[in-house]
Parts: structure tokens; sequence; C-alpha cells
């Protein structure tokens, strides 16, 4: 059975407070979002039926300043998921140091089946349905799986219209035109890549021809596999939710990117394919899971030839793998500073929106690769002065700043 995310994130948090010197209160306030909203979206549907959809939003802690995290529209989305997600963002957000906590959002549905114009009245209603909760300096949505820029633009303007002002720096992801930040949509793979190169570095890997195994073609996934090309690495296996391809000499990157649909699916255009199982368990240096939650496991984590894991997804390793992976020693680079890419570069879209005033691409990405080297170095020393995994350092690095803002606050 897949492992309850909420509950071995808890487990996490709760090993990293105490190691850090907090009690068990502090752990009781944190150990879920402070606010969670639950909200049913009646869409009207392109065959004239009414949809009732179920959506959430999860804040974990304001102890920093405003809540920040994506929106998911999955099939599979629950409570319990989205209140983790939530409180990874605020260990990513205190990992690269922005002034955030984390928040979550997610939609149960699936967007694969909808029509343009439902998921724009899916988006709208959303929108509508949490307005009381969210804004830029309450609670700042974001892109997630299976949402996107055009996704933001809708609910940009729905929240526009309620708040009466044009107001971009409610939602980050945007499209350019609307505010949105040079280099937004690659930059969780810019953060992912910069992670690999640290990580590299530890390892005595040179990039250069390094066999990279890639799991997942959709945002994360598909720009990272060019970038990994493109610095001279093989990829030599990729995926998405149908399938796999593997070549031991290297993929042709852009041709499958060209090739792909938008939801990232490119396996299905081929007849020799293998299986995600398959794929995760090649002979390869730099394994990088990029999709979904619990793939690798107990069950697979023995299995795993890669030198060096890093965790693109959200919560891809379970805490017996983590614990298999760092006990065989493979460097496992964790979700919460490997994926921290993302809400950096909306950080600084919102600031941006803030000021009025743009930034040129270059900018953008010299700041982000200052904050991720220095937060992979932050929790590599960790790891290393306190001797415990990556993840457990990735989470005392990112937990201490909340903590500390609750305990100034007088609130533990
Ligand atoms: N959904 C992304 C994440 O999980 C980005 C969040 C954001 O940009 O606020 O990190």
């Amino acid at each position: 059975m897949a492992e309850n995310l909420l509950v071995s994130t808890q487990a996490v948090i709760k090993e990293a407070l105490f190691r850090l010197g907090y009690d068990e209160a502090m752990y009781e306030l944190l150990k879920e979002p402070i606010r969670m909203l639950k909200v049913r979206i009646p869409v009207k549907m392109d065959d004239g039926t009414t949809k009732v959809f179920t959506g959430y939003r999860a804040q974990h802690s304001d102890a920093v300043g405003p809540t920040k995290g994506g929106i998911r529209f999955h099939p599979n989305v629950t409570e319990d998921e989205v209140k983790a997600l939530s409180m990874w963002m605020t260990l990513k957000c205190g990992i690269v140091d922005l002034p955030y906590g984390g928040g979550k959002g997610g939609i149960v549905c699936d967007p694969r089946q909808m029509s343009m114009g439902e998921l724009e009245r899916l988006s709208r209603g959303y929108v509508r349905a949490i307005s009381q909760i969210v804004g830029p300096t309450k609670d700042i949505p974001a892109p997630d799986v299976f949402t996107n820029a055009q996704i933001m633009a809708w609910m940009m303007d729905e929240y526009s219209r309620i708040d009466e002002f044009n107001s971009p720096g409610f939602i980050t992801g945007k499209p350019i035109v609307l505010g949105g930040s040079q280099g937004r949509d690659r930059a969780t793979a810019e953060g992912v890549t910069i992670v690999i190169q640290e990580a590299a570095k530890k390892r005595g890997i040179d990039i250069k021809n390094a066999r990279v195994v890639i799991q997942g073609f959709g945002n994360a996934g598909g720009f990272l596999a060019k970038f990994m090309s493109d610095l001279g690495a093989k990829v030599i296996g990729i995926s998405d939710a149908y399938g796999a391809l593997y070549d031991p000499e290297g993929l042709d990157i852009d041709y499958l990117l060209d090739r792909r649909d938008s939801f990232g699916t490119v396996t299905t255009l081929f007849e020799n394919t293998i299986t995600n199982k398959e794929l995760l368990e090649l002979d390869c240096d730099i394994l990088v899971p990029a999709a979904i939650e619990n793939q690798i496991t107990a069950e697979n984590a023995p299995n795993i030839k890669a030198k060096i894991v890093v965790e693109a997804a959200n919560g891809p390793t379970t805490a017996e793998a983590t614990k298999i992976l760092t006990e065989r020693g493979i460097l496992l680079v964790p979700d919460v500073l490997a994926s921290a890419g993302g809400v950096t570069v909306s950080y600084f879209e919102w600031v941006q929106n803030n000021q009025g005033y743009y930034w040129s691409a270059e900018e953008v990405k010299e700041k982000l690769r200052e904050r991720m080297v220095k937060a992979f170095e932050n929790v590599y020393q960790t790891a290393e002065n306190r001797n415990v995994d990556m993840r457990l350092a990735a989470y005392m690095v990112g937990v201490r700043r909340t903590a500390e803002a609750c305990r100034f606050r007088g609130w533990v």
C-alpha cells in the first residue's frame, strides 16, 4: 500500500524539531496546517450537465510571512496529500530562504478529460471559493501537477474581478504578458540541474557523458532532460504515465520534446518501450524521479543502480527507501531541496509584481543559482555535521526558521 505522505512527513518534522531542541508543543503546532479549507465547486460542463468538484487549500504556517504553494489538478488529490504538500512548501521556503510559509491547493479532477472551457470555469470557480483566505499578502498560489500558465492567468483574472484591482501578485507562474517572470516555466528544472551539478561534484562524477535516467516528461522532467543533454550528459531513459523509453547510447531529447503532448505524454508513440519499474532500476549514474509520489519503495530501493538520486518530484521516495538508499551509499538529494527552484522563481515573480519592475532572464538565472548552491551546501553540511541523512538534514534546515518565528511571536 502507498505510504501516507502526511504521516511520513510528520515523522520527519518531529525528528527534525526534536534534534533542533524544540519540544512537543512546537511539533503540535507544526504537525498540521494552521488552516485547511475544503470547497465544492459546481461547473457547467460542455454537454449541459453540472458537475461538482472537490477542492482544497491548505496553509501550513504563516509565522514567517504569507503562505505560498501550487495548485494541483489530479484525480488522486486527497486532503492528506494537500496537507503534506503544504508542509513541504514550508520546508522548501525555509531551505532557499524565502519570506514565506507553505501553502498548497488541489482539485480532484482529471484535466486530461476536460475541455478548455470546462477547465476555465473550474479554475475560476475554485478562486471564487477560496478567495476569502488567499491574496497577494496572505497566500499566493502557483502551478503544480497538471496546471500551467493559462490556468494561472484565468485565476489571476478572476481574483482581479473580486479584488477590483489588477492583482498580478495574487498568483505566480503567469504568462509573461500578465506579469510572469522570465524563467519561471523552467525554474524547477534549472534548480534540479544546479543541485545535480553540486551533487556530482561531491561524488566526483563528470556531468559530461554521465548516464541520466529521468522518470516523468512533464514540465520538470522535460526541461531537465533538455538541460542535461545540453550539458553533455547522456539521457538514456525517460518515461511518462504510460511507459518508458531506453537507449543506452542516449535518447534524442529534442525529438521527443517535439513529439510530446501538453501533459508530457510521448511513449505511446513508440512500440519498443519498457515499464516505469524497469526504468527506475536501469544502470545509470544519476536517477531523477520527476513524476509522482511513492515511486522508490522498500521493494525496489535495493535494486537502484544510480550513484545519485535527485528528487525533482514531490515525495517520490518512501521513508524506508530513503533509509535503504542512504545505507547503500547512494547520495539522495531530497525533494524539498531539489525541487525548490520553482518556488524560488515564483518568489522573484512576486517581488517583481510588487515592485512593478521586471528583471532579465540572466538576472533571474543568476539569483536562482546563488540560492540553490547555498541551499545545497547548507543541507549537505548539516547532514555531515549532524551525521543524519540528507532528508532529515533538509527538514532541519527547512523547519528551523518557521519554528524560530513561532517562538519569537510568542506562540509556543
Ligand atoms: N508547485 C511548485 C512546488 O511544489 C511551485 C510552488 C510555487 O511556485 O509557489 O514547489
